[in-house]
Protein backbone atom coordinates (compact mmCIF):
# COMPACT_ATOMS: atom_id res chain seq x y z
CA UNK A 1 0.00 0.00 0.00
CA UNK A 2 1.28 3.14 -0.61
CA UNK A 3 1.73 5.85 2.30
CA UNK A 4 -1.72 8.25 2.31
CA UNK A 5 -0.71 11.66 1.17
CA UNK A 6 -0.30 13.73 3.27
CA UNK A 7 -1.54 17.36 3.44
CA UNK A 8 0.96 20.29 2.30
CA UNK A 9 -1.25 22.88 4.18
CA UNK A 10 -4.07 22.46 6.72
CA UNK A 11 -7.66 22.65 4.82
CA UNK A 12 -9.29 25.42 5.73
CA UNK A 13 -13.06 25.44 5.51
CA UNK A 14 -15.27 27.66 6.83
CA UNK A 15 -18.30 25.54 7.08
CA UNK A 16 -19.65 23.39 10.15
CA UNK A 17 -21.47 20.71 10.97
CA UNK A 18 -24.44 21.12 12.90
CA UNK A 19 -24.51 18.12 15.86
CA UNK A 20 -26.32 15.32 15.28
CA UNK A 21 -28.79 15.58 18.40
CA UNK A 22 -29.93 18.33 19.44
CA UNK A 23 -29.25 19.12 22.91
CA UNK A 24 -32.63 17.62 23.91
CA UNK A 25 -35.02 15.78 22.05
CA UNK A 26 -34.58 11.96 20.79
CA UNK A 27 -31.65 11.26 18.26
CA UNK A 28 -32.26 10.58 14.82
CA UNK A 29 -31.67 7.13 13.97
CA UNK A 30 -31.08 8.29 10.11
CA UNK A 31 -27.59 8.97 9.33
CA UNK A 32 -25.93 6.73 12.64
CA UNK A 33 -23.20 3.85 11.52
CA UNK A 34 -24.03 0.22 12.93
CA UNK A 35 -21.88 1.07 15.93
CA UNK A 36 -22.88 4.36 16.52
CA UNK A 37 -26.63 2.89 16.68
CA UNK A 38 -25.46 0.35 18.94
CA UNK A 39 -24.28 2.65 20.89
CA UNK A 40 -27.32 5.13 21.48
CA UNK A 41 -29.28 1.81 21.66
CA UNK A 42 -27.25 0.66 25.13
CA UNK A 43 -27.57 4.34 26.20
CA UNK A 44 -31.05 4.07 26.11
CA UNK A 45 -31.65 1.23 28.13
CA UNK A 46 -31.04 -1.68 25.34
CA UNK A 47 -29.32 -4.79 27.31
CA UNK A 48 -25.94 -5.03 25.90
CA UNK A 49 -26.20 -8.61 25.02
CA UNK A 50 -29.06 -7.82 22.72
CA UNK A 51 -28.12 -4.44 21.33
CA UNK A 52 -26.46 -5.75 18.20
CA UNK A 53 -29.42 -7.81 17.46
CA UNK A 54 -31.89 -4.80 17.48
CA UNK A 55 -29.16 -2.54 15.56
CA UNK A 56 -29.36 -6.06 12.83
CA UNK A 57 -33.53 -5.56 13.03
CA UNK A 58 -33.97 -1.69 13.10
CA UNK A 59 -31.47 -1.50 10.42
CA UNK A 60 -33.57 -3.43 7.77
CA UNK A 61 -36.46 -2.16 8.57
CA UNK A 62 -34.99 1.41 7.98
CA UNK A 63 -32.69 0.94 5.06
CA UNK A 64 -34.03 -2.52 3.81
CA UNK A 65 -37.81 -2.16 4.20
CA UNK A 66 -37.70 1.85 4.16
CA UNK A 67 -40.36 1.74 7.82
CA UNK A 68 -40.35 4.98 9.55
CA UNK A 69 -42.83 4.01 11.93
CA UNK A 70 -41.30 2.01 15.26
CA UNK A 71 -44.84 0.45 15.58
CA UNK A 72 -44.46 -1.03 12.04
CA UNK A 73 -41.30 -2.95 13.09
CA UNK A 74 -43.27 -6.00 14.31
CA UNK A 75 -40.34 -8.63 15.36
CA UNK A 76 -39.72 -5.96 18.04
CA UNK A 77 -42.03 -6.41 21.45
CA UNK A 78 -44.40 -3.86 21.92
CA UNK A 79 -42.37 -2.29 25.64
CA UNK A 80 -39.30 -2.07 23.20
CA UNK A 81 -41.13 -0.16 20.54
CA UNK A 82 -42.43 2.30 22.83
CA UNK A 83 -38.93 2.48 24.62
CA UNK A 84 -37.55 3.38 20.92
CA UNK A 85 -40.16 5.90 20.03
CA UNK A 86 -39.82 7.68 23.38
CA UNK A 87 -35.78 7.90 22.51
CA UNK A 88 -35.55 8.20 19.07
CA UNK A 89 -36.68 9.20 15.81
CA UNK A 90 -36.45 8.27 12.43
CA UNK A 91 -35.91 11.47 10.57
CA UNK A 92 -35.70 12.80 6.91
CA UNK A 93 -35.25 15.44 4.92
CA UNK A 94 -38.53 17.05 3.45
CA UNK A 95 -39.05 17.27 -0.10
CA UNK A 96 -40.53 20.64 -0.77
CA UNK A 97 -41.36 20.91 -4.51
CA UNK A 98 -40.69 18.12 -7.41
CA UNK A 99 -40.02 19.03 -10.86
CA UNK A 100 -39.90 16.89 -13.70
CA UNK A 101 -38.01 17.32 -17.21
CA UNK A 102 -39.14 16.75 -20.36
CA UNK A 103 -36.86 14.13 -20.58
CA UNK A 104 -37.89 12.58 -17.47
CA UNK A 105 -35.15 14.27 -14.90
CA UNK A 106 -36.70 14.89 -11.36
CA UNK A 107 -34.96 17.81 -9.46
CA UNK A 108 -36.43 17.76 -5.93
CA UNK A 109 -35.73 20.63 -3.21
CA UNK A 110 -35.12 19.12 -0.38
CA UNK A 111 -35.19 21.47 3.08
CA UNK A 112 -32.99 20.44 5.78
CA UNK A 113 -32.57 22.04 9.40
CA UNK A 114 -32.56 25.54 9.88
CA UNK A 115 -34.82 25.91 6.85
CA UNK A 116 -31.80 26.00 3.63
CA UNK A 117 -32.40 24.16 1.14
CA UNK A 118 -30.68 21.73 -1.25
CA UNK A 119 -31.20 20.46 -4.78
CA UNK A 120 -31.06 16.30 -5.54
CA UNK A 121 -31.54 15.16 -9.15
CA UNK A 122 -32.66 11.54 -10.33
CA UNK A 123 -31.86 10.87 -13.94
CA UNK A 124 -33.60 8.30 -15.37
CA UNK A 125 -31.67 6.11 -18.31
CA UNK A 126 -32.14 2.87 -20.11
CA UNK A 127 -30.17 0.69 -18.06
CA UNK A 128 -29.77 2.54 -14.95
CA UNK A 129 -31.01 5.52 -12.43
CA UNK A 130 -28.38 7.97 -11.12
CA UNK A 131 -29.39 9.74 -8.19
CA UNK A 132 -27.13 12.82 -8.21
CA UNK A 133 -27.11 14.60 -4.43
CA UNK A 134 -25.74 17.20 -2.90
CA UNK A 135 -23.18 17.11 0.25
CA UNK A 136 -23.09 20.75 1.13
CA UNK A 137 -25.38 23.81 1.37
CA UNK A 138 -23.66 25.85 -1.61
CA UNK A 139 -20.08 25.71 -1.89
CA UNK A 140 -17.06 27.01 -0.27
CA UNK A 141 -15.12 27.15 -3.58
CA UNK A 142 -15.71 29.65 -6.08
CA UNK A 143 -15.35 27.76 -9.52
CA UNK A 144 -15.56 30.43 -12.15
CA UNK A 145 -18.28 28.21 -14.54
CA UNK A 146 -20.06 26.86 -11.37
CA UNK A 147 -23.17 27.92 -10.31
CA UNK A 148 -23.30 26.59 -7.09
CA UNK A 149 -20.00 28.49 -6.44
CA UNK A 150 -21.89 31.90 -7.10
CA UNK A 151 -23.88 30.22 -3.60
CA UNK A 152 -22.69 32.19 -0.41
CA UNK A 153 -24.29 30.37 2.15
CA UNK A 154 -22.55 26.99 3.50
CA UNK A 155 -22.94 24.71 5.74
CA UNK A 156 -22.08 21.13 6.09
CA UNK A 157 -24.99 18.44 5.13
CA UNK A 158 -25.09 15.73 8.07
CA UNK A 159 -24.84 11.88 7.07
CA UNK A 160 -28.87 11.85 7.74
CA UNK A 161 -29.44 14.39 5.27
CA UNK A 162 -27.13 12.83 2.76
CA UNK A 163 -28.35 9.63 2.75
CA UNK A 164 -31.86 10.98 3.45
CA UNK A 165 -31.53 12.03 -0.13
CA UNK A 166 -31.60 8.35 -1.08
CA UNK A 167 -34.28 7.62 1.38
CA UNK A 168 -36.30 10.32 -0.13
CA UNK A 169 -35.96 9.29 -3.77
CA UNK A 170 -36.57 6.29 -3.04
CA UNK A 171 -39.91 6.88 -2.09
CA UNK A 172 -40.48 8.90 -4.42
CA UNK A 173 -39.74 6.30 -7.23
CA UNK A 174 -41.51 4.05 -4.58
CA UNK A 175 -39.11 1.50 -4.11
CA UNK A 176 -38.81 0.09 -1.45
CA UNK A 177 -39.52 -3.37 -1.23
CA UNK A 178 -42.69 -4.93 -0.78
CA UNK A 179 -42.74 -8.03 1.55
CA UNK A 180 -43.23 -11.27 0.02
CA UNK A 181 -42.75 -9.57 -3.63
CA UNK A 182 -40.10 -11.22 -6.08
CA UNK A 183 -36.58 -9.78 -5.55
CA UNK A 184 -36.20 -7.05 -8.40
CA UNK A 185 -33.10 -7.01 -9.60
CA UNK A 186 -33.35 -3.81 -12.12
CA UNK A 187 -33.63 -0.71 -9.70
CA UNK A 188 -34.45 2.37 -10.59
CA UNK A 189 -32.15 4.13 -8.41
CA UNK A 190 -29.06 2.34 -9.47
CA UNK A 191 -26.24 4.50 -9.12
CA UNK A 192 -25.37 7.51 -6.83
CA UNK A 193 -23.08 10.34 -8.00
CA UNK A 194 -22.17 12.96 -5.67
CA UNK A 195 -21.71 16.05 -7.80
CA UNK A 196 -24.63 18.16 -6.37
CA UNK A 197 -23.79 20.85 -4.57
CA UNK A 198 -20.83 20.92 -2.38
CA UNK A 199 -17.31 19.90 -2.25
CA UNK A 200 -17.83 16.54 -0.66
CA UNK A 201 -14.31 15.99 0.28
CA UNK A 202 -14.77 19.32 2.50
CA UNK A 203 -17.74 16.83 3.99
CA UNK A 204 -15.32 14.05 4.34
CA UNK A 205 -16.74 12.27 7.36
CA UNK A 206 -20.68 13.17 6.50
CA UNK A 207 -20.01 11.70 3.09
CA UNK A 208 -18.26 8.85 4.29
CA UNK A 209 -20.63 7.87 6.47
CA UNK A 210 -23.75 8.18 4.44
CA UNK A 211 -21.86 6.16 1.54
CA UNK A 212 -20.83 3.24 4.54
CA UNK A 213 -24.79 3.14 5.23
CA UNK A 214 -25.76 3.18 1.11
CA UNK A 215 -23.79 0.37 0.77
CA UNK A 216 -24.40 -2.19 3.32
CA UNK A 217 -25.78 -4.65 2.02
CA UNK A 218 -28.61 -5.35 4.57
CA UNK A 219 -30.39 -1.97 3.58
CA UNK A 220 -30.11 -0.26 0.66
CA UNK A 221 -27.41 -2.40 -0.55
CA UNK A 222 -25.77 0.10 -3.47
CA UNK A 223 -22.49 -1.03 -4.65
CA UNK A 224 -19.43 0.80 -4.02
CA UNK A 225 -18.63 0.21 -7.68
CA UNK A 226 -21.87 2.42 -8.01
CA UNK A 227 -21.23 5.14 -6.38
CA UNK A 228 -19.04 7.59 -7.76
CA UNK A 229 -17.73 10.93 -5.69
CA UNK A 230 -16.69 13.63 -7.84
CA UNK A 231 -14.04 16.20 -6.00
CA UNK A 232 -12.54 19.35 -7.47
CA UNK A 233 -9.34 18.21 -6.42
CA UNK A 234 -9.14 18.20 -2.68
CA UNK A 235 -5.61 16.42 -2.63
CA UNK A 236 -4.97 15.10 0.85
CA UNK A 237 -8.37 13.81 0.94
CA UNK A 238 -7.91 11.18 -1.84
CA UNK A 239 -5.84 8.41 -0.10
CA UNK A 240 -8.34 8.58 2.45
CA UNK A 241 -11.55 8.79 0.03
CA UNK A 242 -9.73 4.94 -1.62
CA UNK A 243 -9.06 3.96 1.89
CA UNK A 244 -12.33 4.27 3.78
CA UNK A 245 -15.19 4.94 1.19
CA UNK A 246 -13.86 2.99 -1.77
CA UNK A 247 -16.59 4.38 -4.35
CA UNK A 248 -15.18 5.26 -7.84
CA UNK A 249 -13.31 9.02 -7.84
CA UNK A 250 -14.00 11.48 -10.40
CA UNK A 251 -11.90 14.71 -10.36
CA UNK A 252 -13.06 18.23 -12.24
CA UNK A 253 -10.00 18.50 -14.12
CA UNK A 254 -11.44 21.08 -16.55
CA UNK A 255 -8.00 22.67 -17.63
CA UNK A 256 -4.56 21.19 -19.01
CA UNK A 257 -2.40 24.01 -17.83
CA UNK A 258 -2.15 25.42 -14.20
CA UNK A 259 -3.04 29.27 -15.30
CA UNK A 260 -6.03 28.35 -16.87
CA UNK A 261 -7.14 25.78 -13.99
CA UNK A 262 -6.27 28.64 -11.68
CA UNK A 263 -8.66 30.60 -13.14
CA UNK A 264 -11.44 27.72 -13.71
CA UNK A 265 -10.66 25.81 -10.62
CA UNK A 266 -9.50 28.11 -7.66
CA UNK A 267 -8.59 25.28 -5.28
CA UNK A 268 -5.79 24.62 -8.09
CA UNK A 269 -3.26 27.37 -6.41
CA UNK A 270 -3.47 25.39 -3.28
CA UNK A 271 -3.32 21.91 -4.93
CA UNK A 272 -2.06 22.29 -8.62
CA UNK A 273 -2.32 19.82 -11.62
CA UNK A 274 1.17 18.10 -10.57
CA UNK A 275 0.01 17.69 -6.86
CA UNK A 276 -2.96 16.19 -7.72
CA UNK A 277 -2.07 13.77 -10.87
CA UNK A 278 0.35 12.25 -8.00
CA UNK A 279 -2.38 11.77 -5.58
CA UNK A 280 -4.54 10.03 -8.44
CA UNK A 281 -1.76 7.79 -9.62
CA UNK A 282 -2.46 5.48 -6.33
CA UNK A 283 -6.42 5.88 -6.75
CA UNK A 284 -7.28 2.98 -8.63
CA UNK A 285 -5.00 0.56 -6.66
CA UNK A 286 -5.37 2.20 -3.01
CA UNK A 287 -9.63 1.91 -4.39
CA UNK A 288 -9.69 -1.23 -6.31
CA UNK A 289 -10.97 0.51 -9.15
CA UNK A 290 -10.85 0.01 -12.28
CA UNK A 291 -10.43 3.74 -13.75
CA UNK A 292 -10.62 7.46 -12.64
CA UNK A 293 -12.86 9.45 -14.32
CA UNK A 294 -11.73 13.28 -15.35
CA UNK A 295 -14.01 15.53 -16.03
CA UNK A 296 -13.76 17.83 -18.38
CA UNK A 297 -16.12 21.21 -19.23
CA UNK A 298 -16.19 22.11 -22.43
CA UNK A 299 -15.79 25.82 -22.74
CA UNK A 300 -15.95 28.04 -25.76
CA UNK A 301 -11.70 29.52 -26.47
CA UNK A 302 -10.81 28.71 -22.74
CA UNK A 303 -9.81 25.34 -23.04
CA UNK A 304 -11.16 23.30 -25.81
CA UNK A 305 -8.67 23.40 -28.19
CA UNK A 306 -6.93 20.80 -30.04
CA UNK A 307 -3.68 21.79 -28.12
CA UNK A 308 -5.33 21.37 -25.12
CA UNK A 309 -6.74 17.64 -26.09
CA UNK A 310 -3.20 16.67 -26.55
CA UNK A 311 -1.64 17.59 -23.60
CA UNK A 312 -4.62 16.47 -21.49
CA UNK A 313 -4.11 13.09 -23.24
CA UNK A 314 -0.04 13.35 -22.09
CA UNK A 315 -0.85 14.61 -18.43
CA UNK A 316 -2.72 11.36 -17.50
CA UNK A 317 -0.59 8.85 -18.73
CA UNK A 318 0.10 5.73 -17.22
CA UNK A 319 -3.95 6.53 -15.40
CA UNK A 320 -6.32 4.02 -15.86
CA UNK A 321 -8.61 7.27 -17.08
CA UNK A 322 -11.75 8.11 -18.83
CA UNK A 323 -12.62 11.72 -20.17
CA UNK A 324 -16.10 12.57 -19.41
CA UNK A 325 -16.55 15.41 -21.59
CA UNK A 326 -18.97 17.94 -20.14
CA UNK A 327 -20.78 20.76 -22.40
CA UNK A 328 -20.70 23.88 -20.48
CA UNK A 329 -24.09 24.55 -19.10
CA UNK A 330 -25.31 27.75 -18.90
CA UNK A 331 -26.83 29.54 -16.17
CA UNK A 332 -27.89 33.66 -15.91
CA UNK A 333 -25.04 35.80 -16.10
CA UNK A 334 -22.73 32.61 -16.44
CA UNK A 335 -19.77 34.11 -17.82
CA UNK A 336 -18.73 31.45 -20.47
CA UNK A 337 -20.36 30.36 -23.41
CA UNK A 338 -20.55 26.35 -24.45
CA UNK A 339 -18.19 25.37 -27.17
CA UNK A 340 -19.76 24.07 -30.33
CA UNK A 341 -20.42 20.70 -31.06
CA UNK A 342 -17.58 20.32 -33.93
CA UNK A 343 -15.08 21.40 -31.22
CA UNK A 344 -16.27 19.02 -28.78
CA UNK A 345 -16.34 16.02 -31.21
CA UNK A 346 -12.93 16.96 -32.72
CA UNK A 347 -11.91 17.23 -29.02
CA UNK A 348 -13.07 13.64 -28.07
CA UNK A 349 -11.42 12.59 -31.15
CA UNK A 350 -8.12 13.43 -30.14
CA UNK A 351 -8.52 11.79 -26.96
CA UNK A 352 -10.32 8.47 -28.11
CA UNK A 353 -7.51 8.00 -30.83
CA UNK A 354 -5.22 8.13 -27.63
CA UNK A 355 -6.76 5.12 -26.19
CA UNK A 356 -9.06 6.68 -24.00
CA UNK A 357 -12.96 6.45 -24.02
CA UNK A 358 -13.93 9.80 -23.98
CA UNK A 359 -18.21 10.00 -23.71
CA UNK A 360 -19.89 13.75 -24.03
CA UNK A 361 -22.16 13.70 -21.14
CA UNK A 362 -25.79 14.70 -22.49
CA UNK A 363 -27.28 17.72 -20.43
CA UNK A 364 -30.43 16.09 -18.54
CA UNK A 365 -32.80 17.75 -17.25
CA UNK A 366 -31.68 21.40 -18.81
CA UNK A 367 -35.39 22.79 -18.99
CA UNK A 368 -35.41 22.91 -15.04
CA UNK A 369 -32.26 24.17 -14.73
CA UNK A 370 -31.10 20.66 -13.44
CA UNK A 371 -27.89 20.35 -15.18
CA UNK A 372 -24.55 19.75 -14.24
CA UNK A 373 -23.44 22.75 -12.31
CA UNK A 374 -26.92 24.63 -12.32
CA UNK A 375 -27.86 23.81 -9.24
CA UNK A 376 -28.60 26.33 -6.85
CA UNK A 377 -31.59 26.62 -4.34
CA UNK A 378 -34.50 28.86 -4.47
CA UNK A 379 -34.22 30.64 -1.10
CA UNK A 380 -30.44 31.24 -1.58
CA UNK A 381 -31.50 32.72 -4.75
CA UNK A 382 -33.70 35.02 -3.23
CA UNK A 383 -31.45 35.52 -0.65
CA UNK A 384 -29.04 36.72 -2.66
CA UNK A 385 -30.97 38.75 -4.92
CA UNK A 386 -32.26 40.72 -1.70
CA UNK A 387 -28.73 41.26 -1.13
CA UNK A 388 -28.52 42.81 -4.19
CA UNK A 389 -31.04 44.77 -4.07
CA UNK A 390 -30.16 46.27 -0.88
CA UNK A 391 -26.46 47.30 -2.60
CA UNK A 392 -28.71 49.30 -5.67
CA UNK A 393 -29.97 51.24 -2.98
CA UNK A 394 -27.70 51.85 -1.02
CA UNK A 395 -24.86 52.67 -4.08
N1 LIG B 1 -17.88 19.92 -6.22
C1 LIG B 1 -17.64 18.73 -6.91
C2 LIG B 1 -18.90 18.02 -7.36
C3 LIG B 1 -20.04 18.84 -7.89
S1 LIG B 1 -19.97 19.50 -9.49
C4 LIG B 1 -16.75 18.98 -8.09
O1 LIG B 1 -16.51 20.12 -8.41
O2 LIG B 1 -16.26 18.01 -8.64
C5 LIG B 1 -20.21 18.14 -10.63
C6 LIG B 1 -19.51 18.40 -11.98
O3 LIG B 1 -20.19 19.40 -12.75
C7 LIG B 1 -18.09 18.90 -11.80
O4 LIG B 1 -17.21 18.28 -12.70
C8 LIG B 1 -18.24 20.35 -12.12
O5 LIG B 1 -17.01 20.92 -12.47
C9 LIG B 1 -19.25 20.33 -13.24
N2 LIG B 1 -19.88 21.63 -13.50
C10 LIG B 1 -20.04 22.65 -12.65
N3 LIG B 1 -20.66 23.68 -13.27
C11 LIG B 1 -20.90 23.29 -14.53
C12 LIG B 1 -21.54 23.90 -15.65
N4 LIG B 1 -22.07 25.12 -15.56
N5 LIG B 1 -21.63 23.20 -16.79
C13 LIG B 1 -21.14 21.95 -16.86
N6 LIG B 1 -20.53 21.33 -15.85
C14 LIG B 1 -20.41 21.98 -14.69
FE1 LIG C 1 -17.97 23.78 -5.75
FE2 LIG C 1 -17.75 21.77 -7.52
FE3 LIG C 1 -19.05 24.03 -8.16
FE4 LIG C 1 -16.41 24.05 -7.89
S1 LIG C 1 -17.59 22.91 -9.44
S2 LIG C 1 -17.83 25.60 -7.06
S3 LIG C 1 -16.10 22.61 -6.20
S4 LIG C 1 -19.66 22.58 -6.58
Amino acid sequence: MTAPVTPTAPITQDVHTIPRKAPEGPTNLVGLRREAMRDALIAAGTPEKQAKMRVNQIWQWIYHWGVRDFDAMTNLAKPYRELLARNFVISLPEIVSKQVSSDGTRKYLVRIAGGHEVETVYIPEEDRGTLCISSQVGCTLTCSFCHTGTQKLVRNLTPAEIVGQVMLARDDLGEWPQPGAPKDETRLLSNIVLMGMGEPLYNFEGVRDAMKIAMDGEGIALSRRRITLSTSGVVPEIARTAEEIGCMLAVSFHATTDEVRDKLVPINKKWNIEKLLEALKSYPKLSNSERITFEYVMLKDVNDSDEDARRLVKLIEGIPAKINLIPFNEWPGSPYQRSSNNRIHAFADIIYKAGYASPIRTPRGEDIMAACGQLKSATERARKSRAEIAAEVQG
